[in-house]
C-alpha cells in the first residue's frame, strides 16, 4: 500500500483530518487549500467545544495547528480553485482555475458549506459595503454604531453577542417568536442589554442600495404585513450556510437541499469518491464532527485503494 496516492478537496476540520489520517497511512496525500482556506473556523473567535482544550482555542489557531500536523506526515498542501471535476472516468480528473489538472484515484470531498444571503437583493448588492455574513473578519467597523443580526440560530446569537463589543446596539431580527439557539446562547443574548429582539419579522430591503452604503432597513412583520424603517449602519446575515456542491452536480447523488448523499460511512454513489464534513452533514455541523467523518473518509478511501487491482490501486496522483 505505500505510496499509494489520493486528493482531498477542502481545508477545515474535515479535509485536514482526512489528509492527516491519508498521511499516516503512508497515501502521501494532496490536500487542495479551496477558496476559503482553513473554512469557517477561520472566521470563528474562541472555540471551547473542541476537546483538549479547557480554555478554548482561537479558530484559526487550530486550524493552523491542524494543517502543520497533516504537513508533518507528508500532506503536499497546495493553493488553488477546482472548476471542474470527471467523477465518470478514472482516473478522476481535477481542473483548477489557473489550468493545473490533476488525475487521482481517490477523492475526499470536504468541501463544507458557505454562508446563506437573504436573496433579496439589496442584500448582495450592499456586501462588503455595511452588509456582511462574518462578525469577527467586519465588527470592529460598526465602533459605536447600531447594526441588525438576521437569524435565530446559534451563529446569530453569537453574533449578536460579539458585535456588542463595538456596536451602540444590536438589534436581532428573527422570522419566529421563538429562537432555535441552545439555551446557554438564549440566556447570554437576553442578558445583553445592549440587544434588543424584533421578533415575526424578515427583512423586505436593505436601503440604500443607490448611496452605495446601508442607511437602514425595512422590517416586515410577518404575522401582520406591517412595515417598519429601522435606521442603522450595518446588517450581519447569520441564517445558515448552503453546502459547496455545485462541481459536482449531475456526477453525484445530492439531496434536495444540495448536500452529498454519502452511505455506509463516507461512500458517495461513485466508488473512489468519499465525502466529509459539511458538505454532507446538515444536522451535526460540528467541527469535531466534520473532523470525525474526515477520519472516516481516510480510512473507507485507504480501504477502496487496497482493493483495486495492484496497477490501479498503485496508481498516483498526478498534476499536470
Ligand atoms: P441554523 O441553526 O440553521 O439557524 C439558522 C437560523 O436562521 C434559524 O433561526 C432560521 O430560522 C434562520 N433562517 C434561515 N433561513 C432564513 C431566511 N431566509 N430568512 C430569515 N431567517 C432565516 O444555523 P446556524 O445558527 O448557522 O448554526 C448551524 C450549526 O452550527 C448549528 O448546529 C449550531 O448549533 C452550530 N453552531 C454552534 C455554535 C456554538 O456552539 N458556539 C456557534 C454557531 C453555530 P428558523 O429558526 O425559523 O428556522
Amino acid at each position: 500500500m505505500a505510496d499509494q496516492h489520493i486528493v482531498i478537496i477542502g481545508s477545515g476540520p474535515a479535509g485536514l483530518t482526512a489528509a492527516l489520517y491519508a498521511a499516516r497511512a503512508n497515501l502521501t496525500p494532496l490536500l487542495i487549500e479551496g477558496v476559503e482556506a482553513g473554512g469557517q473556523l477561520m472566521l470563528t473567535t474562541m472555540v471551547d467545544n473542541w476537546p483538549g482544550f479547557r480554555d478554548g482555542i482561537m479558530g484559526p489557531d487550530l486550524m493552523a495547528e491542524m494543517r502543520a500536523q497533516a504537513e508533518r506526515f507528508g500532506t503536499e498542501v497546495i493553493e488553488g480553485d477546482i472548476t471542474k471535476v470527471t467523477l465518470g472516468e478514472r482516473p478522476f480528473t481535477l481542473e483548477l482555475r489557473d489550468g493545473r489538472r490533476i488525475t487521482t484515484e481517490a477523492l475526499v470531498i470536504a468541501t463544507g458549506a458557505s454562508a446563506r444571503w437573504l436573496e433579496i437583493g439589496s442584500d448582495r448588492k450592499l456586501a462588503g459595503h455595511g452588509v456582511s455574513t462574518c462578525a469577527t473578519c467586519d465588527g470592529y467597523f460598526f465602533k459605536g454604531k447600531p447594526i441588525a443580526v438576521v437569524g435565530g440560530g446559534d451563529s446569530a446569537l453569537e453574533e449578536a453577542n460579539y458585535l456588542t463589543k463595538f456596536a451602540s446596539k444590536v438589534t436581532l431580527i428573527h422570522r419566529r417568536d421563538t429562537l432555535r439557539a441552545s439555551k446557554i446562547m438564549q440566556d447570554k443574548a437576553f442578558a445583553n442589554s445592549k440587544i434588543d429582539f424584533i421578533w415575526d419579522s424578515e427583512i423586505a430591503e436593505v436601503a440604500d442600495v443607490e448611496k452605495g452604503e446601508v442607511t437602514g432597513i425595512v422590517v416586515r412583520n410577518l404575522k401582520t404585513g406591517a412595515l417598519q424603517d429601522v435606521s442603522l449602519d450595518g446588517v450581519f446575515i447569520a441564517i445558515g450556510h448552503t453546502p459547496n456542491t455545485s462541481l459536482f452536480e449531475g456526477q453525484l447523488d445530492l439531496d434536495a437541499n444540495g448536500y452529498i448523499v454519502t452511505r455506509e460511512g463516507t461512500r458517495t454513489n461513485v466508488p473512489g469518491v468519499f465525502a466529509a464534513g459539511d458538505v454532507q452533514d446538515h444536522v451535526y455541523r460540528q467541527a469535531v464532527t466534520a473532523a470525525g467523518s474526515g477520519c472516516m473518509a481516510a480510512i473507507d478511501a485507504e480501504r477502496y485503494l487496497e482493493g483495486l487491482p495492484q496497477d490501479l490501486g498503485q496508481a498516483q496522483h498526478t498534476v499536470a
